[in-house]
């Protein structure tokens, strides 16, 4: 009950502060689809931009694609997705409701025993469909994109050859991905759009087990330096019989989130599936020939692939906090500062001093996400930005007036410090991006 708790308290904050809202929601919301608010889109971009620097910008071995959302369907006919991109249906004869058949919720609301009538498991294809071309007659059918990464392997040649890369190397994107889930559930945890981070990284076939065991760490170790509590991530291994038909190997990183243990990564183990499927049907070579050796082999995929959105239900989870300051309850976001949608917020004493205190803000805006707030007195002003996890709160008093120093203090110690206004942008700077 605790834990229902603490989802519908985040829920509610994510809601009143800006960084969630339910799509449409004057025309009564649509099932699986959410809008960020101006907080959550800060958020977001942040979750990408440590994503992007940790992919591909520290990394001579790694570039980016920004492909299109609709591809040739044939696409998605070589993929398999077509053919086995399904989720196992049943119906509820009593209260007629539609589940996955792995995720049935526990009792059914129309049975007095509470026990479901299912009927037996039916196969649903998740791809969302739409149509292109201007007539009727003429216009074909063709699927929103399941997955991000299917571009990148029909780019693969293009990249390499453009990029002056070759095994290995990897080529990473971000973007919007769709799924017709057949039960969207738990806030942004599964939802009908949603955005990928991928990355599928090509190397020769004797070496796909060293780096499928290298992404492994690498992927770990991203999620703990974004101050992920390591006791809330475990690994869970794929068992045959939970294979994806384009998998040799699979291991999730599994998060506690407050409903349970639940997948919020995975790396896979792609083998040659995908070049070697796009080769036979558009019957173009996807193989590479070292210039070297002159061997000549389709290339191993490994992949890793995580969601935006739910990578930042798993930093709101962590994040979410209650306690206790001077007697006074509050609630706080413990965000790392590179995730943090506002960096710093200033605060004048008093609306006397508020013109010296915005030339501050101003100063600081030009390096960070600055809020500057004038109202309510300094306690209020603090548990605001407590809530929405702004790491530093920089306030002006009638002493800066003659001191030319402001109190920096900080969001999860509540610690002050009497910082010069000279040294304040170098101060943050250090503790914010850490240089
Ligand atoms: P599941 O079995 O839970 O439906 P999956 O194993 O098919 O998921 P993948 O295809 O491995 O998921 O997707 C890779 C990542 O994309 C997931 O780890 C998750 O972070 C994200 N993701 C997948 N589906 C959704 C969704 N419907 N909503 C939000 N994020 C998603």
């Amino acid at each position: 009950m605790a834990h229902q708790d603490t989802m519908e308290k985040l829920v509610a904050l994510c809601l009143n502060r800006g960084f969630i809202y339910p799509s449409s929601e004057i025309y009564g919301g649509i099932n699986g689809f959410w809008d960020y608010g101006p907080l959550g889109c800060e958020m977001r971009n942040n979750i990408k931009a440590a994503w992007w620097q940790r992919m591909v910008r520290v990394r001579n071995d790694m570039v980016g694609l920004d492909s299109s959302i609709i591809a040739n369907p044939e696409t998605w006919v070589a993929s398999g997705h077509v053919e086995n991109f399904h989720d196992p249906m049943v119906d509820c004869r009593r209260c007629k409701r539609r589940f996955r058949a792995d995720q049935v919720d526990s009792r059914c609301s129309d049975a007095e025993d509470g026990a479901h009538d299912l009927t037996e498991p039916k196969q649903f294809n998740l791809m969302l469909k739409t149509r292109i071309g201007a007539s009727e007659d003429s216009a074909i059918e063709a699927y929103l994109r399941a997955e991000t990464c299917q571009s990148i392997f029909l780019d693969f040649k293009r990249v390499m050859g453009s990029s002056r890369q070759k095994p290995p190397f990897g080529i990473a994107q971000i973007g919007k991905a769709f799924r017709n889930e057949i039960t969207p559930r738990n806030f942004i945890f599964r939802s009908r759009e949603f955005e990928q981070m991928e990355m599928e990284f090509f190397c020769p076939p004797a070496e796909a087990s060293d780096w499928f065991q290298y992404f492994r760490e690498y992927r770990f170790q991203s999620h703990l330096d974004l101050g992920i509590d390591p006791a809330r991530l475990r690994w869970h291994e794929h068992g045959p019989d939970e294979l994806a038909h384009y998998c040799r190997e699979a291991y999730d990183i599994e998060f506690e989130f407050p409903f349970g243990w639940q997948e919020f990564e995975g790396i896979h183990d792609r083998f040659d599936f995908d070049l070697k499927a796009h080769s036979a049907h558009s019957g173009k070579d996807q193989t590479y020939t070292n210039p070297e050796t002159k061997e000549r082999y389709t290339p191993f995929v490994v992949e890793t692939s995580v969601g935006v959105d739910r990578t930042m239900l798993v930093l709101l989870c962590s994040a979410f906090t209650e306690d206790e300051v001077g007697g006074e309850k509050r609630t706080l976001l413990k965000l790392s500062p590179s995730i943090a949608p506002i960096k710093v917020a200033v605060f004048p004493l008093s609306k006397k001093i508020a013109e010296p205190a915005e030339r501050i803000a101003a100063e600081l805006q030009r390096r960070f996400n600055t809020a500057f707030d004038v109202s309510g007195n300094i306690g209020r002003r603090y548990r605001r930005q407590d809530e929405i996890g702004t790491p530093f709160c920089v306030t002006y008093d009638f002493d800066s007036e003659t001191d030319q120093k402001v109190t920096v203090r900080e969001r999860d110690s509540t610690e002050q410090e009497r910082i010069s206004i000279d040294s304040l942008s170098g101060y943050l700077s250090q503790k914010i991006l850490g240089y």
